[in-house]
Formats: structure tokens, C-alpha cells, sequence
């Protein structure tokens, strides 16, 4: 008995080290400060304790999280919000801002100095963002962007960056609400101990872009529910809901052929269930989730797939997702040339959080270049079919795109890369005549998505 629970330990060790590994292989390298050393660490296991209150109209939050610390040093984590009381290992601690080299972005790091291994860290805060008490409940929403930097959970929970997956639950408590409250999410969620309690519990592959999480209370939100069979012959609940009397059969239509169509490019839909707000407005993507308009719907059920199926796993990989998303919205055309001259979609800091938003123009011509030049072997999408089924929960750098790409196709494209993507030695951006679709959206002029306006907490607020 005794040989078998060792022998289960180590093996336990080892899944858990292998994840450290493949994990913190594409994190950033870590910083120096004057007297210490901030380290990127991995996250194994979070539990977030929710709790809304009614009377007091306030949110409470609790967290503990479990990591690896690869080296001595300070623990780097990320939260928007100011941290009522932090404990390391039991001890009470502190923590401060700290700012990647070259200023490009902040993050949280802790006071104290730690040792190699496992920790846990608790953090309790109150959370006012996108939180907003009504007579009869309350409605609040973890919504993010990847077109600014820190807008991902960071701006409600305590959370690690992109390249990062890790085990999350929700413990949500509703107390002393007048009417029930209902989650819309894509976690999978169970009902608590008592009355408005839930439990969520999110997929292991689940990084700190992935979760959708929303509430309100009965009656504010009209639901539509049906079945999809994937082609893997699973049964999947699809979730299409709003508020405003929109036609929710249409946007369940639509999501249905999307399906049909990704499902036959790409094979099985990568995620459980799938949650539509239709919104009206918006329009952002999450795992099995997104809330959009109507027009935007096909453009982020794609990204269920590339950004949320497979993961960016920092700033300078985001371009490939908009680029094969805008490529598809696009009807996949073809282009000799890329048709410009140079960008540095990928070649921002090593720290870059977010989306150059060059993707949707020179990303997609970038795309449609590739797919000429893959012609004869049937365009590009069977390579990003492989990719897609390699790279499947993975948070990747371009660089593994690229080299996918060159061991798939029995071709060199690092060059091309180097050039279009990374800007190296090609400082300079010259823009051809533009298509259609780039003219209708005006997209040299406004340098915005129409599929992801930059929406603010103001223009949230009003969706909650
Ligand atoms: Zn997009």
C-alpha cells in the first residue's frame, strides 16, 4: 500500500511538473529589480469565492490559487483592483505594481521573496467593476478585450497571464437576494448547498482570456435553448439569450450553419457547450462563448477555434487569430503579394499583452498570400486544420506557427515572416489598394474592428 501511494505521489509530481514545463516554456523572461527578482510563475488551481450581497450591495471576492515558483524570487500575478489583504503560505503579505521592461505593460508582484516550488496565495478583494445593483438583483459580467492592454480577468480576479492554464471554480453566492439570480457562462455549473448558491467549474485548459461569466437575476433576459450534433456525434447545448426583444431564432440559425461550416473545415467543435448573448452590439470572443451582434456572430464562433481553441500565449501571437478569422470572413481569396510592404504584428515586446490591430488588414493579406502559395496542396486550410488539432488548447507563439507551417508545407516561409510579420530590418509600412471589404469597413481610416469595437466600462455597463 505504502509503494502505491508513493508511487501515485510521484506520478502526481510528475503530471504537474510536465504542465510547469509546457506552460512556463512561453512565459516571459523574468525581471530584475533593484532588490529582488520578479518571477513568472504557474498557476495549477484557483477557487474564486463570489459573494454578492444585497444588502450591503457589494462584491466580496475571495481567492486562493495554487502555484509553481520556478525560481527564487518575487511571484508575478495580475488584478486590476486594489487587494483588501494578501497571505502567502498562511503569512500575511503585500504586494505592488511592477512595469515589464520598456514600460509595455504592469503587473502585481509580491513582497515577499519565495523558494522554488508550490505556494498558495490568497487574495480578498472587493470588486465595483461592471457590477451594478438593481431593485430586483444584480447584473454583473467578467467581459474582456484583447485590443487593450490588461483586460483580461485581471480586471475582476487575481489571475496569471495568457500563456498560462489553470483548474478554476467559481464558489457564487447570492445572500439576501429578493428574486433568484442566473448564471450564463461556460463553465459547467452546479447548484450550491443553499438557495442562489452555484458552483462553476471550468475546463483545465481554461487561460485568463478564456472565461465567460455572467449574471442576472430572473426575468431580465429572454433564453432560446436548443441542441447541435457535432460531427464527433456529441449533443451540445446551444444557450442564445438578451433583453432587447431581438429575434434570438435567427441568431440561433446562424449559429447553427457557422457550426456546419467550421465544423466541416476544421473538424469537431473544440469546446462543450456553446453560450450566445446577443447583445446587439459588442462582440468578443471566449471558449464555447461570445456576446455579439448578429453581423459579428460568424466572426467569433470562428474564434472558438483560432484564439480561444487554440491559444495565443502572449501580444505578439494574437495577429494569427484575427488573421485567419478576417481571412474566413473574407471568403478565403487569394494574393501573389502580401501587398504591403512590412508590419510588426508579432514583433512588439516580449511583455505585449494585446492585439496589434493590423491583423484584420495585413494579417488577412498575409493569410491570402500563404493560401496562394499553397494552391497546388489545396490552399491553406488543411494546414491550419493540423495546426488547429496540434496546437488544440495549447497557448502557442508565432514563431511555433511558423515553424509548423515550414515542417507541414516542406517550405521556408521564415523569411516571408521575418519581413511581413516581425518587421525585422522593414521599418517601413506601405499599404496597396484596398479590397472591398477593407473600404466598406473603412478600416485604414479607424483602425478598429467593426467585429470588436473598443466598447468602455460606460458602453459595458449598458449591456449588463
Ligand atoms: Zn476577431
Amino acid at each position: 500500500m505504502k509503494v502505491f501511494v508513493f508511487t501515485y505521489l510521484v506520478l502526481i509530481s510528475m503530471a504537474s511538473a510536465m504542465d510547469n514545463m509546457t506552460d512556463l516554456l512561453r512565459s516571459p523572461p523574468s525581471i530584475p529589480l533593484s532588490n529582488k527578482k520578479a518571477i513568472f510563475v504557474d498557476f495549477q488551481k484557483a477557487d474564486y469565492q463570489l459573494n454578492y450581497d444585497y444588502n450591503a450591495r457589494q462584491l466580496y471576492i475571495h481567492s486562493k490559487i495554487i502555484f509553481y515558483q520556478p525560481e527564487v524570487g518575487s511571484p508575478i500575478y495580475d488584478l486590476l483592483p486594489t487587494e483588501s489583504e494578501i497571505y502567502i503560505d498562511g503569512q500575511k503579505s503585500s504586494a505592488h505594481l511592477v512595469y515589464a521592461p520598456g514600460n509595455v505593460t504592469q503587473y502585481k508582484v509580491l513582497g515577499d521573496q519565495l523558494a522554488v516550488g508550490l505556494h498558495t496565495l490568497e487574495i480578498k478583494h472587493y470588486l465595483n467593476t461592471l457590477v451594478v445593483f438593481e431593485n430586483d438583483g444584480v447584473s454583473s459580467a467578467f467581459w474582456m478585450s484583447d485590443l487593450s492592454d490588461r483586460r483580461y480577468l485581471e480586471q475582476f480576479l487575481p489571475t496569471n497571464l495568457e500563456y498560462d492554464r489553470y483548474a478554476m471554480t467559481f464558489y457564487v453566492n447570492f445572500l439576501n437576494f429578493p428574486k433568484q439570480q442566473l448564471l450564463y457562462t461556460n463553465g459547467v455549473v452546479f447548484a450550491g448547498q443553499a438557495y442562489n448558491q452555484y458552483v462553476v467549474q471550468f475546463p483545465t485548459y481554461f487561460t485568463t482570456s478564456s472565461v465567460f461569466f455572467h449574471t442576472s437575476f430572473v426575468g431580465k433576459f429572454n433564453h432560446f435553448t436548443d441542441t447541435y450534433k457535432t460531427i464527433d456525434g456529441r449533443v451540445i447545448n446551444i444557450l442564445v439569450y438578451n433583453n432587447t426583444g431581438t429575434d434570438l431564432t435567427s441568431y440561433l440559425k446562424l449559429t447553427k450553419s457557422v457550426l456546419a461550416e467550421l465544423e466541416n473545415d476544421y473538424g469537431q467543435w473544440p469546446h462543450g457547450n456553446i453560450t450566445i448573448y446577443a447583445a446587439g452590439s459588442g462582440g468578443m470572443e471566449y471558449c464555447g462563448a461570445t456576446m455579439t451582434s448578429y453581423w459579428a456572430l460568424p466572426h467569433e464562433i470562428t474564434h472558438s477555434y483560432f484564439a480561444r481553441g487554440i491559444i495565443p500565449a502572449n501580444g505578439n501571437a494574437g495577429w494569427i487569430d484575427e488573421a485567419i478569422a478576417s481571412f474566413r470572413d473574407d471568403r478565403y481569396q487569394k494574393r501573389m503579394t502580401p501587398g504591403f510592404n512590412s508590419s510588426q504584428m508579432a514583433g512588439h515586446s516580449v511583455y505585449s499583452r494585446y492585439t496589434d490591430d493590423n491583423a484584420y488588414t495585413l494579417g488577412k493579406r498575409f493569410m491570402e498570400y500563404l493560401n496562394y502559395q499553397e494552391d497546388a496542396n489545396g490552399g491553406l486550410k488543411p494546414f491550419l486544420k493540423y495546426y488547429k488539432d496540434k496546437w488544440l488548447h495549447v497557448p502557442y507563439f508565432t514563431q511555433d506557427f511558423i515553424n509548423e507551417l515550414n515542417a507541414y508545407t516542406g517550405k521556408n516561409y521564415q523569411s516571408d515572416f521575418n519581413r511581413f510579420i516581425y518587421g525585422i530590418n522593414q521599418p517601413y509600412r506601405f499599404f496597396e489598394g484596398s479590397t472591398s471589404l477593407e473600404k466598406s469597413f473603412g478600416f485604414e481610416d479607424q483602425h478598429e474592428n467593426p467585429h470588436h469595437p473598443k466598447l468602455n466600462l460606460e458602453d459595458l455597463e449598458k449591456l449588463l
